[in-house]
């Protein structure tokens, strides 16, 4: 089923009427935002984490319609934003010519077989083949890690909730490919929200290991206010399947 007929002939951005995303849409998502980003709360052990743009309007409509509801023609402006942070990662952290090697954040078996397709890991790739067309440097997408255990769905948690679900809950993939020599990992994701899944991701490969440069993601949530713990979670529901 192509993803017009999934979402009827609206800008999966505003709704506005018409097939695909709309020019306003296009033209803001083509306009990135890249900065830092580091939870409130910030957990133990979280990586140096660039992001694309905050998680605005736009990003709140278009990143769930990617995941949820298989609107596969956003993975490229999607994966151009991501391709921005992973960007912002490498001259912030000045890192020399080393290979890089993205690795998406997991999905639950259940999430992938339910949307048809791992979202986070299309982006990703995309992105590297962004990134290899405008850096000269050697880059490559690997699925490195799996939930190790089943996982409760993030959406539903709290917080703290969230740490004590994820705590331990990713591992090493069997039958991994050599990793080039010297090779820095750069952890992605979609969305970085309470950071507990970056948190999880990192220790799970640095256990193995493996250099960490950081993380890179499409949108982070950014709260309003410390003390503010509704911002954590988005209007609008049951988007999120991780932290
Ligand atoms: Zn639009």
């Amino acid at each position: 089923m192509t993803a017009e007929l999934l979402l009827g002939a609206v800008c999966p951005g505003c709704q506005a009427p018409g097939f695909g995303l709309c020019t306003a849409c296009r033209v803001r998502l083509a306009e990135p935002a890249p900065h830092r980003a580091v939870p409130t709360p910030c957990p133990s052990g979280f990586p140096t984490t660039y992001s694309g743009g905050p998680y605005d309007d736009l990003l709140h409509a278009v990143i769930p319609a990617h995941k949820e509801r298989q609107a596969w023609l956003l993975t490229a402006p999607l994966a151009d934003r991501l391709a921005t942070a992973v960007e912002e990662l490498i001259m912030r952290t000045a890192v020399d010519g080393a290979p890089l090697v993205l690795v998406p954040v997991p999905s639950t078996a259940a999430a992938v077989r339910r949307r048809g397709r791992d979202a986070t890991a299309a982006i990703a790739g995309s992105a590297v083949l962004r990134l290899r067309r405008d850096h000269d440097r050697p880059l490559t997408m690997i699925k490195m890690l799996r939930p190790v255990r089943r996982l409760a769905d993030q959406s539903e948690l709290t917080e703290s909730e969230r740490r004590r679900n994820l705590a331990g809950g990713y591992g090493l993939r069997r039958g991994l490919p050599r990793l080039p020599v010297g090779a820095q990992l750069i952890l992605v994701d979609d969305l970085v929200t309470t950071g507990s899944s970056l948190t999880e991701a990192c220790r799970a490969v640095r256990a193995a290991g493996l250099s960490v440069l950081g993380a890179a993601v499409v949108a982070a949530t950014q709260r309003r206010h410390p003390s503010d713990d509704r911002a954590v979670r988005p209007s609008g529901g049951r988007v999120l399947d991780r932290g």
